[in-house]
């Protein structure tokens, strides 16, 4: 019996084989914390981490095409590898989601999209709270309403899997969970 305050279950996001992540969210939305949460340093690829390799600034703008240049050669390289990968970027822009979708297409794999559509004032929060870096707040709406647009035609613009983190909840509650390949053709059981 459920009763009011009492567990919650855990929304549970499954990762097959073969799947890019891409997390998706306006500055300040919790991406790299959730990042951080679920997976390991080495599969999470972030441009804001690439922009701090290339040109010691991850806030630096003219480091983008670099950044995302090198992040999709990397990421290549451990699909290659049969290696779990998480694009973990803003990817507010329709030509952002386009090259994720062409990469994806290339490398045969499919696509998972975590969009993390929180109310603005959660994202503006979070991004006023990071110690490190903060975004103007103008960019933050820009963001949050370019997400807000592009949220129903993401079916249609070729992301069948989408999963929505509407609330900090959401995103406190939900879990990942690796699923391992099939077997090719038959698998026994005693
Ligand atoms: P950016 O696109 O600018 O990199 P982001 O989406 O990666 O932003 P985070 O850096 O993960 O955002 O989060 C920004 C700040 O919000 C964090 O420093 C943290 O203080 C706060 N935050 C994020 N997620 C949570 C959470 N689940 N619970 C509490 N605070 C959080
Ligand atoms: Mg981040």
């Amino acid at each position: 019996m459920d009763t009011a305050g009492s567990h919650q279950p855990s929304i549970c996001i499954q990762i097959s084989p073969r799947t890019l992540v891409a997390l998706a969210g306006a500055s300040g939305s919790g991406k790299t914390t959730f990042a951080r949460r679920w997976f390991a340093p080495t599969e999470v690829l972030s441009s804001d981490a690439f922009r701090g390799l290339i040109a010691d600034d991850e806030t630096d703008q003219a480091a983008t095409v670099d950044a995302f240049d090198t992040l999709y050669f990397i990421a290549a390289r451990r699909l290659a590898h049969g290696k779990l990968v998480v694009v973990d970027a803003t990817h507010t822009k329709a030509n952002a989601r386009a090259r994720l979708r062409a990469f994806a297409t290339a490398q045969r794999v499919n696509i998972l999209l975590i969009l993390f559509d929180l109310p603005l004032e959660d994202c503006l929060a979070g991004n006023a709270a990071r110690p490190t870096r903060q975004v103007p707040t103008s960019i933050v709406k820009q963001q949050h309403a370019a997400l807000r647009q592009a949220r129903p035609g993401l079916f249609t613009e070729g992301f069948p899997a989408v999963v929505v983190l509407e609330t900090p909840k959401a995103v406190a509650s939900v879990e990942v969970r690796r699923l391992t390949a099939l077997p090719a053709a038959e698998a026994v059981v005693r």
